[in-house]
């Protein structure tokens, strides 16, 4: 089976994918009969450069040229340069392993001879042009000064910087054309076109995947699906794609999101555990993870990222507003300090758990504006100088340090759950539950969670129930026990149906914590939570300035 990328490798400039920009001048350049002596091409691998250039030269040679200026394709001429080396007229130089003054110098004496017959150019090749010494270059600037009728030289490079450096004088003398890179949308298309010719069918998300991983490049792509194709039978999978590259599960990296969103460190060391089992490479898990944040913060400043499977898009969808863009940049950049340790580590795993642990223990935008937000309110109802509200919990101190009313809060909103399918619609007449009546059931209400579980009910014991609002209710969570909380949150609706049970109230929890500054007299462990607790307390003291400046400080002062 001949491979694909060669099978389908484009054979006139209609056919160059996304260069439409070069094939136009090209075509252009050939039917009015004024190709240049001297063309660069330049752009990233497998996007097309060489390919153009055989193009080019077919147009030159072809018999049956359209009048367009595009080669039929069809010739045998045109058959033969588009096999690559079996043409007279059409010599390929890799420059990566000819790049010495003698070739150059073979070189120029061939160049001496005309075509191979009257009316045919002769066109050099050069790939790898930067590899060229500054030897070679110069004596190919001779032959460019003074060329010979009917040649033309094409160089092909990744890095024209490098041509800049050590041939400046010869690339006044060419024409550049600057290839682009190929979009994943593009590279699918392409890929489901040569499917479908296979009459071979695959997953969109299968596709996608190939797309991303070639990142750019037509040819990587057709022989990445080349292995898939050999790799296995029938339908290309999305599955046999991430086999084949060995990628990690989509799925798994949407769990990584929930956790950081949670907070729940205690989940990393399962996750990883899956990822090893599933057999993932932990440093491609890793260039995973960046992509998908990428993703994310695209999508967060209002941007459309491109190449992601299903599973993917709506992992990143429901997560888009849990997570503050800048502590997707601080993510991002935990990240960064951690690519160049993965690799020299004797144990990868402990390098992927610590970034995951420090990623879901991470400090977070969003809380501290809600605390800001919210000491700035009650600052305006209480009024400055105000004493401790009827809501504050404990005797302060430190005058510097004093908490506003109501204790200093970290509101966790949960999002709305829906009602589970068998629960008996609210009856409207319901009469508001009256705090009294909380406080009452409150005993047995904590007595049958203890009975379903004893975390939960543990939980719940450090609970002070209330205020209702509306359909309302909210938990303040005494202990600053991020567990605790977290499972509070997770469990909210088993804790509602039971508070629904005992009050005969539908009601929607909120759980609050109050953090440690309730009594900061008292020597206290250093906890990551008191830690946390203790620089929002150094903020405040920095107040009142810090409420409108928080969101560019904070990207500077937590971790
Ligand atoms: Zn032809």
């Amino acid at each position: 089976m001949i491979a694909l990328a060669r099978r389908y490798r484009p054979k006139r400039f209609a056919d160059l994918l996304v260069q439409d920009h070069v094939a136009a001048v090209l075509r252009g350049a050939v039917a009015r009969g004024r190709v240049g002596h001297g063309y660069l091409l330049t752009g990233p691998r497998g996007v097309g450069k060489t390919t153009a250039a055989r193009i080019l030269a077919m147009a030159l040679n072809c018999p049956t040229r359209d009048p367009s200026g595009d080669p039929c394709g069809e010739c045998e001429s045109c058959l033969r340069i588009w096999n690559g080396g079996a043409s007279l007229d059409v010599i390929e130089i890799d420059a990566a392993s000819n790049r010495g003054v003698d070739d150059a110098r073979e070189l120029r004496e061939r160049a001496m001879y005309a075509a191979s017959q009257a009316g045919h150019h002769k066109v050099y090749i050069v790939d790898e042009a930067h590899m060229l010494t500054r030897e070679a270059w110069n004596a190919l600037l001779k032959i460019l000064e003074e060329p010979p009728p009917g040649v033309v030289f094409v160089f092909a490079t990744t890095e024209p910087q490098k041509i800049a450096a050590t041939a400046a004088p010869v690339l006044s003398r060419l024409q550049r054309f600057d290839f682009r890179r190929i979009g994943p949308a593009s590279i699918r298309a392409r890929l489901r076109q040569v499917l479908d010719a296979e009459g071979i069918a695959a997953d969109d998300d299968a596709l996608t995947l190939i797309a991303r991983h070639a990142d750019g490049g037509m040819r990587d792509a057709l022989s990445v699906l080349d292995q898939c194709l050999s790799f296995g039978e029938g339908a290309v999978s999305a599955a046999r794609v991430r086999e084949v590259l060995g990628l990690v599960a989509d799925e798994l990296y949407a769990d990584v999101l929930a956790l950081v969103a949670d907070r729940r460190p205690e989940g990393v060391f399962g996750l990883v555990d899956r990822l090893v089992d599933a057999g993932a490479d932990l440093t491609e898990f890793m260039g995973g993870a960046g992509e998908l944040l990428r993703s994310l913060l695209m999508l967060q400043l209002g941007n459309e990222p491109e190449g992601l499977t299903e599973a993917v898009r709506q992992g990143l969808d429901s997560y888009r507003d849990r997570l503050d863009p800048g502590d997707v940049v601080r993510m991002l950049r935990l990240l960064t300090e951690t690519e160049a340790p993965i690799r020299r580590s004797a144990n990868p795993r402990l390098v992927v758990e610590t970034l995951l642990l420090r990623w879901t223990m991470m400090d977070r935008m969003v809380d501290l504006k809600q605390v800001l937000e919210g000491g700035a309110a009650e600052r305006r109802t209480v009024g400055r100088g105000g004493g401790p509200g009827p809501g504050a919990r404990g005797a302060s101190g430190e005058p510097m340090v004093r908490p506003p009313a109501g204790g200093e809060m970290r509101k966790v909103e949960i999002p709305p759950i829906p009602p589970p399918a068998a629960a008996p619609p609210p009856v409207p007449a319901d009469p508001p539950v009256r705090p009294s009546a909380l406080s009452d059931a409150w005993p047995g209400i904590l007595s049958e969670v203890r009975a379903r579980s004893r975390f939960l009910g543990e939980a719940l014991a450090g609970v002070t129930p209330g205020p209702v609002e509306g359909s309302s209710l909210s938990l303040l969570l005494e202990e600053s026990n991020p567990l605790f909380a977290e499972r509070l949150q997770a469990q909210a609706g088993a804790v509602e149906e039971v508070v629904q049970r005992h009050t005969g109230q539908t009601l929607r929890i909120r759980v609050s914590v109050a953090e440690a500054g309730a009594a900061p007299s008292k020597p206290r462990p250093m906890t990551e939570s008191s830690v946390r607790a203790d620089r929002l307390r150094s903020f405040r003291a920095k107040d009142p300035a810090l409420d409108t400046a928080a969101d560019a400080l904070d990207l500077e002062i937590v971790d």
